[in-house]
């Protein structure tokens, strides 16, 4: 191979012994799980709301941003579950520009993937020690979930990873929810495969073991939009794309939890991340309009931080996203009140 080996790294059992979880972690990581569950399996009516940053880029402006968060949680607890979305690592389009804090725990230094690996374990744990909560990130790399498992409430695999097969097996050996994304060009059935891969039992190689999975039960479809052959995007949000997805689940009796989470972002805003206020109200206002598109849709994921918009690495706007544009921190505030409001 074409490849420099620089270094052996920790493996996850090493790194967790030295960060482990205090008892007060440990017991939010279970009583969130609990409930999150509850309400993917609608025993629990409340809403929920995966919202944050499109990349964790900076562990002061993202705690900054998570504080402020659980000030807001408090008070609309009654009627919505927020999970904060804490993305550690970024899957690129062309493979260029930053990959998140796995690769680089400071942007504007080059990749240093010990350190990636301490900072990301890190910054989940202090967001659970500060805020109570517990994230939301994106499984990138299969074989980097060992190093988060007991810390992270909720897992997205990608609209680029979905279709592949290790993403779908290791799935079905995650005890928490996972959502499964639509593939950038829209195939639901992909989606669906994926969901059913991972609700069922396998045995594959994983982190160089023979390993069994039990499969997945909560493992349920986000709808992203999608960008069609000319490259022009197309929203998934409406209506009519969750009846079809209501229908797509019918066919599938044997599928757990129906459930599906709407981005509002990516391609179902085409990035102009200030439509998420619409999209957002929107798929709350069309579920009450009928009452299997209110039992299906059971969250939102909006990719908000503290300022509107995004810049290039190096920017120095303060909380203002490198990645993705993001709904602004006041914007937000405001929309989870009125969606808490609607609900
Ligand atoms: C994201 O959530 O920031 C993201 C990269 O999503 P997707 O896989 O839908 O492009
Ligand atoms: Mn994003």
């Amino acid at each position: 191979m074409n490849l420099e080996f620089t270094r052996k790294l920790a493996i996850p059992m090493e790194v967790k012994e030295m960060y482990p979880l205090t008892a007060a972690m440990a017991r939010a990581f279970e009583e969130r799980d609990v409930q999150l569950k509850n309400i993917m399996s609608g025993r629990d009516d409340r809403f929920l709301l995966i919202i944050g940053p499109c990349s964790a880029d900076n562990i002061d402006s993202v705690l900054d941003y998570m504080t402020r968060l659980r000030a807001v949680q408090e008070k609309v607890a009654d009627k919505l579950f927020i999970v904060p979305r804490c993305y550690t690592n970024k899957p690129r389009t062309t493979g260029k520009g930053y990959k998140g804090m796995l690769h680089q725990p400071d942007p504007e230094h080059k990749p240093d993937m010990f350190k990636g690996l301490i900072a990301i374990r890190e910054l989940h744990m202090r967001v659970v020690q500060e805020t109570g909560f517990t994230c939301a990130d994106e499984m990138l790399y299969t074989e980097n979930y060992k190093y988060l498992d007991d810390i992270l409430g909720y897992v997205a695999v990608g609209a680029r990873s979905v279709e592949n097969q290790q993403h779908r097996l290791t799935s079905s050996g995650i005890e928490v929810p996972v959502g499964m994304k639509n593939p950038t060009s829209g195939d639901l059935s992909v989606m669906m495969n994926a969901i059913t891969a991972a609700q069922s039992r396998h045995t594959f190689i994983y982190r160089g073991w023979e390993a069994h999975s039990q499969g997945n039960p909560y493992a349920h479809a986000i709808l992203r939009g999608y960008v069609n052959k000319h490259g022009q995007t197309h929203p998934n949000y409406h209506f009519e794309d969750i009846l079809l997805l209501h229908q797509l689940y019918e066919k599938q009796p044997e599928l757990k939890n129906p459930a599906v989470v709407i981005d509002t972002n990516h391609s179902n805003s085409g990035k102009q991340y200030i439509e998420q206020i619409r999209i957002a109200k929107e798929i709350v206002h069309n579920r009450s309009l009928h009452p299997a598109v209110k039992t299906l849709v059971k969250g939102l994921m909006i990719e908000s931080y503290i300022e509107d918009g995004c810049q290039p690495v190096g920017g120095g706007v303060y909380g203002q996203s490198i990645t993705d544009p993001c709904l602004g921190w006041e914007k937000s505030e405001k929309l989870i009140y009125e969606l808490a409001e609607m609900i």
